[in-house]
């Protein structure tokens, strides 16, 4: 079945914003343009007249733990992140994980989101759970294993590598979980496995002195813990440097957050390949310094932004961190604001070419918002409306 609708604007995201519009599609999208050119080259089509509305693609959050959706963030504890960190080690039930999972997916569909970049610690109950849809997701499994706690990355590895799930809406990555919790020769499998893949980096300041001195809040949080035991290499150049050690910047690597950089580590971001996903209620809720993601964006890095997960983020409402920038920084353009929510987020999960903009030939993945004033992009930004319908591979979905 074609469908074919218009709307008084349509936001492609590969090109500028078109005044009434319409998007012909399948399971792709065939046709993006002019309304009245739309219904000459496609009379078969079922036509739909959403009146003043915008057409977006499908919103891709590039950094969550849909498993954790189930949780809210609580005053942050004593310690900052070290001490939420250390919260996160709770027991988890299956029945648990699922009705996070559950959550998490009528969310998504409900802030207008089609396609996620999930980290999974429990991709074995997650992924078929997910592997059917409605949602797109890249499942990067979660692989954590360091000193005394080695003997964990393994079995976490073995789970992580399953393709069992892969399918059409579900794609197999990896998540190396950061350079705190994951040793060099934990990093260099997870590259070497070619999988698409994540890793949190440079989200705390205290990561370069682990990395260094193997001191600092990480060792205390190991020796609270009792995994701690010494290990042999010590990186001086901090985190940055460290995942271009790895050989990380010379491929499409996800990195969640990268806090921390200076002027030398953009500069080797830039020259690399990796994306950044900026998670902006997240930050605020850990007191991070300003993120650099404006200089980031400037120096060619791809920035996307993420919710991360509903333990540091009220929920996974994508727009809602774009509100976020738009209150920080309203001199940047609305459309960089979005392309950060589409287009850059799909790139950095390794889905450009089939997601994240309204291109003849990607999937039909569209998002519709109520657009009444003169800047479409700029008004969603301002109010708190929520997206009034949404299709994934051309079928509405609610
Ligand atoms: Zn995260």
């Amino acid at each position: 079945m074609k469908h074919l609708l218009q709307a008084s604007w349509i936001a492609p995201m590969d090109r500028p914003l078109l005044r009434d519009g319409a998007v012909v599609f399948d399971g792709l999208i065939r046709f993006v343009g002019d309304a009245r050119k739309a219904r000459r080259a496609h009379p078969d089509a079922q036509s739909q007249d959403l009146g003043q509305a915008i057409l977006l693609p499908g919103l891709v959050n590039a950094h969550a733990h849909l498993e954790l959706t189930d949780q809210m963030p609580q005053p942050l504890p004593a310690g900052g992140f070290i001490g939420w960190l250390a919260q996160r080690r709770a027991p988890r039930t299956e029945e648990s994980i699922r009705q996070a999972v559950a959550l998490a997916t009528q969310q998504c569909l409900r802030f207008g989101v089609t396609a996620v970049g999930d980290i999974s610690k429990f991709a074995a109950v997650t992924r078929p759970l997910l592997k059917n849809g409605p949602l797109r997701i890249v499942s990067y499994g979660e692989v954590i294993g360091m000193c005394k706690g080695r003997h964990r990355f393994e079995p976490a590895f073995e789970a992580a590598t399953d393709a069992a799930c892969a399918g059409d809406y579900l794609a197999i990555g990896i998540s190396p979980h950061a350079p705190y919790t994951v040793d060099r020769a934990g990093y260099v499998r997870c590259r070497d496995t070619g999988l698409p893949l994540a890793t949190h980096l440079a989200e705390s300041p205290d990561e370069a002195e682990f990395l260094r001195d193997h001191t600092g809040p990480f060792r205390d949080l190991f020796e609270r813990i009792g995994l701690w035991e010494d290990f042999p290499e010590h990186f001086a150049g901090g985190p940055i440097r460290y995942a271009q050690s790895l050989g990380l910047l010379d491929r499409r690597a996800l990195l969640a957050h990268v806090n921390y950089a200076d002027d030398d580590e953009l500069a080797i971001l830039a020259g690399g390949q990796a994306s950044v996903v900026y998670c902006p209620r997240t930050h605020q809720y850990f007191g991070h310094p300003p993120h650099r993601w404006r200089d980031m964006l400037a120096a060619g890095i791809n920035v996307a932004v993420g919710t991360d997960s509903c333990a540091s983020s009220a929920d996974l409402n994508l727009v809602d961190d774009l509100r976020v920038l738009r209150r920080i920084a309203p001199d940047v353009p609305a459309q960089m604001l979005w392309e950060m929510a589409t287009v850059r987020a799909a790139r950095a999960i390794g889905q450009e070419h089939r997601l994240g903009s309204l291109t003849v030939g990607k999937a039909a993945d569209i998002v519709a918002f109520r657009a009444a004033g003169p800047d479409p992009l700029a008004d969603i930004l301002h109010g708190d409306e929520l997206p009034g319908a949404i299709w994934i591979g051309g079928r509405g979905v609610s």
